[in-house]
């Protein structure tokens, strides 16, 4: 680890999908996005580690009932709630994470304890022993909001191939990737899944397909989980950055693969020179940004506008 310090950089996300017309939503979702960006990046500032930011950025955004992680997880075809989160440590290369995971208020911490753990992704049965073992208070994350929406779509015979929508405000997996000033990369996501999935579906959230992260870049990613690992997105972007591509031009060459077959998918990224980018096949994609100057959004890109970078 370098002594030298640079200027830390942070992008989060709450989530992609279809268009985002109620203004109401937008305003409440880029302020969330914006308090949070703007809590982490302090942290940041106070030469908090990468995995530490990922992990407090994670929290928080799981706190928020908004979003489709922790507190305000969708719920699946059988009306129960199981979460998933995955955390990557690029400067020591380790993944961690929960697999369907029920009744914690934050999967990321689950993450976190695995790190140092030689068996290091566990599944449901095996996570919820963990959660004994490490004393975790039981917690329900369930929302009269979700609830309804599930008895809303039980009405329909569960038509939807996700549950709700985020021109209703109510999806959004998370995400956190943060670069720190000592150098370090470091990536969370988390999630309630898609909402209305089959028991023992597993999203990629929790996999390196949908975090990824080395000491040269780190990827979170959103949107539904099959074409995520169909494409492998995360780990995807992050090698073709370490077999010499510039990020803007891994993302891009990704994102135009995914959208040649028709995924629905968007990531955010950053690496090692500090350069933030993000991409999507989605219409929308819910992110906000520090690069160390400004608080920046991509809230309000045209559904057209399918990547893009700050450096
Ligand atoms: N990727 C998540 C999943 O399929 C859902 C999302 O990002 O909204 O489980």
């Amino acid at each position: 680890m370098s002594t030298e310090k640079i200027q830390p950089k942070l992008i989060l996300h709450g989530g992609a999908g279809s268009s985002l017309k109620d203004k109401g939503g937008l305003t409440a979702v880029r302020q969330s996005l914006h308090s949070i960006i703007k809590e982490v990046y302090d942290l940041l500032l106070k030469d908090a580690t990468a995995i530490d930011a990922v992990i407090k950025g994670c929290e928080l955004l799981e706190n928020e009932p908004r979003f489709n992680a922790g507190t305000g997880s969708v719920l699946q075809s059988d009306g129960q709630i199981r979460m998933s989160a995955g955390l990557m440590d690029g400067s020591r290369q380790s993944f961690s994470g929960v697999i369907n995971v029920s009744r914690v208020k934050n999967p990321i911490q689950l993450a976190q304890s695995l790190q140092q753990q030689t068996d290091r992704l566990l599944s449901d049965y095996g996570a919820a022993e963990f959660c004994r073992e490490l004393n975790v208070p039981i917690y329900d994350p369930l929302t009269d909001l979700r609830l309804q929406e599930w008895i809303e779509e039980r009405k329909d015979n569960f038509t939807k191939k996700m549950a709700g929508t985020i021109a209703e405000s109510r999806q959004g997996t998370i995400g956190v990737v943060v670069l720190d000033c000592f150098g370090n990369l470091a990536a969370g996501t988390s999630t309630g899944g898609k909402g209305l999935e089959k028991i023992g579906r597993v999203s990629d959230s929790a996999m390196p397909a949908g975090n990824y992260a080395t000491n040269q870049a780190a990827v979170s990613c959103t949107g539904i989980g099959e074409d995520i690992i169909d494409e492998c997105l995360a780990a995807k972007i992050v090698i073709r950055v370490a077999d010499g591509l510039s990020l803007e031009a891994a993302v891009k060459k990704s994102i135009l693969e995914a959208k040649e077959n028709n995924r629905d998918l968007g990531a955010i990224c950053l690496d090692a020179t500090g350069a933030i980018a993000w991409g999507k096949t989605s219409e929308i994609l819910l992110a906000a940004y520090h690069d160390g100057t400004t608080i920046g959004d991509t809230l309000e890109l045209s559904p057209t506008e399918y990547i893009g970078t700050k450096i």
